[in-house]
């Protein structure tokens, strides 16, 4: 059996490097509650955040984004997506444990 020989096994998988990419970390623990129409899920969330990252370039000038850290966030406003009141909704702390 030699190269080439036919067979259905695809060659080496491309083991191409992953692209930096930046990836928000929201914090999942926060929720929402609209007193005004009792909403749970569905909020517009402005927030503001930041990050520091390593942005490391290649001499070609491809830029892969190595490390980031996030120095600060906070939310900027929550509006409720059923009845667009912002006044209404209020955070909902969840029991640390
Ligand atoms: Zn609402």
């Amino acid at each position: 059996m030699g190269p080439g020989a036919s067979g259905g096994a695809p060659g080496p998988a491309a083991s191409g490097r992953v692209a930096g990419r930046y990836v928000a970390e929201v914090p999942a623990a926060t929720r929402y509650r609209c007193t005004s129409c009792g909403n749970l899920t569905r909020f517009d969330v402005t927030t503001t955040t930041r990050v520091r990252a390593f942005h490391h370039y290649t001499v070609g000038g491809e830029l892969s984004v190595e490390d980031s850290e996030v120095l600060d966030e906070r939310v900027d406003e929550v509006l409720c997506r059923w009845c667009g009141s912002g006044g209404s909704v209020e955070r909902v702390i969840p029991d640390a444990g």
